[in-house]
């Protein structure tokens, strides 16, 4: 390999300044933050070289005692976060420190709405923790090497984080990294060992890894060591969090652990933290964070806990502990049963893992049942956040699926707004005497589905109906097909069948009806033709003259919808247009003798009965030009 030794000056992606702007400024109220951030990045260092050695023995260079240390120069001023973790190469330093990972940060800068305290609670989820160093310092210096590489391939990146910073190659004989902070005039407090000492305990007990300080040496003892090497001591308590006794933990505790591994700023909504003693013996501690992150829908993302094994660190984001559905859970599992060297690959495959994922699928619906019977709106802010992907679970994991479907909350007629909160079991309770299905509409929008005509008889008969408009509605009541032993019923499917709740007489009218008003209903399907399956007479409609419905076992045409809006064929499935003939409309229809004026009636109540359930027409144009037409000839009478 050539070493570059030149110096170089680059500029720094385009959004990094305003970033680092807003980072001073909404974390200023709470300004030694920074320090965890960079303990943290030191720790996750060293676990990195621990991991990558046991393949390769060699990276310790002979020393494999990790620790972190933090050192002051009153003299220069400086505060140093020193670690002998798993370093970076120039390349690296330019790839990570020089761009703040651009993607992300492209799209926080997107994210931001100019309102200072929403955006403060963004940072935390960009990763942006290597900039809060520009809280307390004008200026910071980072010389790194890379484990394994010789002393000469060190790294040195400085920068006031204004616009640019240098690149150069200097000479490192110990591994890892040394972040060395210059702090402002009025942040020298933080060159105080005692601030120092308890800023450290505060955010970094629970690491597994020391933090060491010099200590300090006074009167006699100073002078007889003046001119030895320092002497270091570790001033965090060093254990692994999730070791420790239960009973032994404040609240408190497991917040900034969760702050650790989650690199969020708020503290999580809530935790599980267990034990599992027997022939497959781990911990896991799991939390259920209070913000969806932005990344959440994104498939490329990897989302998941760490696992360790015996206390080392194997790996980030191990998606086969949890389902795909609870990936928006943070935390770590350490396995005493697993080998050393597990890979990606054996995780796909592991019974021990398959058992630990199906408990700790069962640890977080029970704390998320919990959250909903005893803190209702605390239940309801998680909801709101991760909601749409709780509906992915029924379809990924059939054994929960029941579980799945009691932690649910939805939009019914039940309420007059949009917002998701009643439950299946509310829903039974309100049932009426006689119902035995739980009744739904799906649609493209919360108002499409409230204002759909296919409501109507519902509404006149007080039977409560779940209005489902997110996109993955579809998808859940494609599987989740019973609760509590009670069908799921479309209410824009079939030849509604009201069971119980069909009043005897209103259905012997409507067939009546049907024989009589035969010739109309004939000629409307002459008129649709190959437009529609049939025409019958409705027992949905109180209100409007028509709506569609398709068969029972059809696809809705509101997913049919949806899939053409994402680019995947749907099978055409032709509706039944179902007419009201107590409506005032059908009946003038009924009595029209010019067939030309029949024809455009007909199509103008086709059209309608799409548009009121969120479709799209055909040939808009021509429902345009019919009902002008009709219109004009209103006026023409009129007149
Ligand atoms: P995050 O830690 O959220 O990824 P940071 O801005 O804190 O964001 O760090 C960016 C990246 O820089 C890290 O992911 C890591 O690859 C690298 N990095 C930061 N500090 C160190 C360090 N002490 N040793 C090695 N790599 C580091």
């Amino acid at each position: 390999m050539t070493v570059e030794a030149h110096k170089e000056t680059l500029e720094f992606k385009a959004e990094v300044s305003q970033v680092l702007d807003l980072v001073i400024r909404s974390l200023y109220s709470n300004k030694e933050i920074f320090l965890r951030e960079l303990v943290s990045n030191a720790s996750d260092a060293a676990e990195k070289l621990r991991f990558e050695a046991l393949s390769d023995g060699g990276l310790y260079e002979g020393d494999a005692e990790l620790r972190i240390r933090v050192e002051v120069d009153k003299d220069a001023g400086t505060l140093t976060i020193s670690d002998n973790g798993i370093g970076l190469g120039r390349q690296e330093v330019m790839e990570t420190i020089g761009s703040i990972a651009s993607s992300g940060t492209r799209r926080f800068v997107e994210a931001l709405s100019g309102e200072h305290a929403k955006d403060s609670t963004l940072i935390g989820q960009f990763g942006v923790g290597f900039y809060s160093a520009y809280i307390v310092a004008d200026k910071v210096t980072l010389i790194s090497r890379r484990a394994g590489l010789s002393a000469e391939h060190g790294v040195c990146w400085e920068s006031d984080g204004r616009g640019s910073y240098t690149l150069e190659t200097v000479e490192k004989t110990t591994r890892g990294t040394d972040v060395i902070l210059h702090l402002k005039e009025d942040e020298k407090e933080f060159l105080d060992n005692w601030r120092l000492r308890s800023i450290i305990s505060k955010f970094s007990d629970h690491l597994a890894l020391p933090v060491e300080m010099r200590k300090e040496l006074y009167g006699e003892e100073a002078e007889a060591k003046k001119n030895e090497p320092p002497e270091y001591e570790q001033v965090n308590r060093g254990t692994a969090l999730w070791m420790r006794n239960k009973a032994d933990l404040t609240e408190s505790d497991y917040h900034d652990f969760y702050k650790h591994v989650s690199h969020d700023f708020e503290p999580p909504l809530t935790y599980a933290h267990n034990r599992v003693e027997g022939s497959n013996e781990y911990t896991a501690l799991l939390y259920v964070p209070k913000k969806a992150p932005w990344d959440l829908f994104d498939r490329d993302q990897k989302h998941g806990v760490k696992l360790y094994v015996k206390r080392v660190f194997i790996m980030d984001e191990a998606d086969k502990l949890m389902p795909h559905y609870l990936r928006f859970v943070k935390g770590v599992v350490d396995s005493d049963d697993l080998p050393l060297n597990v890979s990606r690959e054996i995780l796909q495959h592991n019974r021990k893992i398959d058992t630990i994922r199906q408990a700790n699928t069962k640890r977080i619906l029970s704390v998320l049942e919990t959250l909903a019977t005893e803190d209702a709106e605390k239940y309801n802010q998680f909801w709101d956040e991760f909601g749409k992907v709780l509906k992915e679970g029924p379809a990924e994991d059939f054994a929960n699926k029941e579980r799945l479907a009691g932690l649910m909350r939805f939009a019914t007629t039940h309420r007059d707004d949009h917002a998701q909160r009643e439950s299946l079991d509310a829903y039974i309770e309100r049932m009426k005497e006689g119902q035995d299905k739980i009744y739904y509409i799906t649609a493209d929008s919360a108002a499409a589905a409230r204002h759909s005509p296919h409501l109507e008889v519902f509404r006149k008969k007080g039977v409560e109906v779940l209005l489902l408009s997110d996109r993955v509605d579809e998808w859940l009541v494609n599987h989740l097909t019973e609760y509590k032993e009670k069908h799921f019923q479309s209410v824009t499917k079939g030849d509604l069948d009201l069971g119980e709740l069909a009043d005897k007489d209103e259905k012997e009218a409507k067939e009546k009806a049907a024989a009589e008003h035969g010739s109309l209903l004939e000629q409307l399907k002459t008129v649709l033709g190959e437009r529609v399956d049939a025409v019958r007479p409705s027992t949905r409609l109180v209100d409007s003259p028509a709506c569609l419905v398709v068969g029972e076992y059809d696809m809705s045409a509101n997913l049919a919808r949806v899939l053409k809006a994402v680019g995947q064929n749907a099978p055409e499935t032709k509706p039944t247009l179902e007419i009201n003939l107590e409506h005032p409309l059908v009946k003038r229809l009924e009595a029209e003798t010019d067939d030309t004026r029949f024809n455009d009636l007909a199509l103008i109540l086709f059209d309608q009965a799409q548009l009121s359930e969120g479709g799209q027409l055909d040939d808009p144009a021509g429902f345009v030009g019919r009902l002008n037409a009709l219109m004009m000839k209103m006026m023409e009478s009129n007149s």
